[in-house]
C-alpha cells in the first residue's frame, strides 16, 4: 500500500461517527480520497468531529445521517455519493449489539433483539450493497466492498447469542456477494477481536471494560488490546490496490486472539 492509494477515490463508510468507522474514514482520506461520505446514526456531534478530521487529512466530507437498516437509509447514503459518478469503496461498519454476555440464558435476549440486529448488522449491508452497486461499478476499477464482521463470526464468542450469529450471517452473505458481484466488484470482510472503541459504553460498565481491556492485552499472543487505528489499515487494505485479486475473503484482525489456545500449549 502507498500513501496515495486512494486518490481520486470516492469512499463510503458507514457507522463513522466514532470507533473503527471513523478510523477507516480518516485513513482513507489519509491515503488521499477525494470524499468520504460518513454516515452516522445518532451521534451528530462525534461525526461532526470526524468530518473535521477528515478534512484535515485532505478530503471531502459529507454527513448523512441515516438507518443502514432502512431501505430509505442506504438510499439516503448512497445518493450523497451520486454526484462524484462513482462509488470506489464502501465500507459496511455501521453495527449494534445486544449485550447479553451469558450464552446459556436463552432468555436475556427477545425476538426483537434478533430481528433489529439483522436488521442492521446483516441485511443493513446487503441494503448498501444493493443501493450502492452501479456507483460501485461505474468506476474505472472493481469497486469495493470491505464488510466489518467480527471474531464472534468465527467463534461464537462475544456479546450476545444473535451478535455472534448475525455477524456469522454478514461473513457467509461476503463469500455469496463476493462470488455474484465479480468481476465489477470485490466484497470482502475483516473480523475483528477486541476493539477499543466506544462500542462497550453502550452496555458494559467502565470498570468491566477496563479489565476486558487489561485482560486483552495480558491474553492475546500479540500483547495488546487492539485501536480502532489498528483495526484500520487492515480494513483498508482490501479497498487498496494491492488486493485488487482478493475477493470473499476473510481476515482475523484480533491480535491473534484466535489462536488462545493455551490449554493445548505443550510448553
Ligand atoms: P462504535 O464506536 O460504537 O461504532 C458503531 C457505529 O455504528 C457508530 O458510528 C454508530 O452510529 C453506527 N450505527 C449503529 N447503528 C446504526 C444504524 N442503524 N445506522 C447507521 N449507523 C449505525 O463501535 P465500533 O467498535 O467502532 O464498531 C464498528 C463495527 O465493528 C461494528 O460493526 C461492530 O460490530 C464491529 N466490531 C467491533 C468490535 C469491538 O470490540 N469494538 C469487535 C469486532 C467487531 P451512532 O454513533 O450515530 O449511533
Amino acid at each position: 500500500m502507498s500513501g496515495q492509494d486512494f486518490a481520486g477515490s470516492v469512499i463510503v463508510v458507514t457507522g463513522a461517527s466514532t470507533g473503527l468507522g471513523r478510523a477507516i474514514a480518516i485513513e482513507t482520506a489519509g491515503r488521499g480520497a477525494q470524499a468520504v461520505i460518513i454516515n452516522y446514526a445518532n451521534s451528530a456531534a462525534e461525526a461532526d468531529e470526524t468530518a473535521r478530521m477528515v478534512i484535515e487529512a485532505g478530503a471531502e466530507a459529507v454527513l448523512v445521517k441515516a438507518d443502514v437498516g432502512q431501505d430509505e437509509g442506504c438510499k439516503t447514503i448512497v445518493e450523497a455519493a451520486a454526484r462524484f459518478g462513482k462509488i470506489d469503496a464502501l465500507f459496511n461498519n455501521a453495527g449494534i449489539t445486544k449485550f447479553a454476555p451469558d450464552h446459556s440464558d436463552l432468555d436475556a435476549v427477545s425476538m426483537d433483539d434478533f430481528l433489529r440486529l439483522y436488521q442492521v448488522n446483516v441485511v443493513g449491508a446487503f441494503m448498501m450493497i444493493r443501493a450502492a452497486r452501479s456507483l460501485l461499478e461505474a468506476g474505472p476499477r472493481a469497486g469495493s466492498v470491505v464488510n466489518t464482521s467480527s471474531i464472534a463470526a468465527v467463534t461464537g464468542i462475544g456479546s450476545s447469542v444473535p451478535y455472534a450469529a448475525s455477524k456469522g450471517a454478514l461473513t457467509t452473505m461476503t463469500l455469496s456477494l463476493a462470488r455474484a458481484l465479480a468481476p465489477k466488484i470485490r466484497v470482502n470482510a475483516v473480523c475483528p477481536g477486541f476493539i477499543d472503541t466506544p462500542w462497550f459504553e453502550k452496555g458494559i460498565p467502565a470498570q468491566t471494560v477496563e479489565r476486558m481491556r487489561q485482560g486483552v492485552a495480558a491474553s492475546t499472543p500479540l500483547k495488546a488490546a487492539s485501536t480502532a487505528e489498528d483495526i484500520a489499515g487492515a480494513a483498508v487494505f482490501f479497498a487498496s490496490p494491492a488486493a485488487r485479486h482478493v475477493t470473499g475473503e476473510t481476515l482475523l484482525v484480533d491480535a491473534g486472539t484466535h489462536l488462545g489456545m493455551a490449554s493445548l500449549s505443550m510448553r
